[in-house]
């Protein structure tokens, strides 16, 4: 597990800062987003610090994929019939947290295309 110390998904993954976990491997950490954008809103993260889904994709293609499988592991449980699942890589694409990290959404009629 590599951290970086000013990142504030790291300090979640380390336990630094509290956060509402729903899953957790050694890979992966699941948390709910703390500005809920539908009724679901959980933010699946690497426990690795990596900057954004490209280089995740690049460093680790197995635990980008286990991040989709955590994704509809979640939206099963809930009993979503649909969901949305979410890169935003760069910060012209809404990235505001430089720890790569997927948007699970769902539990709402999701409009396309998205702003
Ligand atoms: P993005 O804009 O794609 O980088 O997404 C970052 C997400 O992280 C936003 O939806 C924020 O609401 C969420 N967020 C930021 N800080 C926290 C935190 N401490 N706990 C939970 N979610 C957070």
């Amino acid at each position: 597990m590599v951290l970086d110390s000013a990142c504030v998904f790291c300090a979640i993954v380390n336990g630094g800062i509290s956060a509402d976990v729903v899953y957790r491997d050694e890979n992966i950490l699941a948390f709910n987003d703390v500005d809920p954008q539908a009724p679901t809103h959980v933010l699946i993260v690497p426990t690795l610090h990596v900057e954004n889904s490209a280089q995740l994709a690049l460093i680790s293609p197995t635990t980008t994929a286990q991040l989709f499988t955590v994704a509809a592991h979640i939206a099963a449980q809930r009993g979503l019939t649909g969901f949305r699942t979410v890169f935003n890589t760069g910060a012209e694409a809404g990235q505001s947290v430089f720890h790569a990290h997927l948007h699970l959404l769902g539990g709402r009629r999701l409009a396309w295309p998205p702003g």
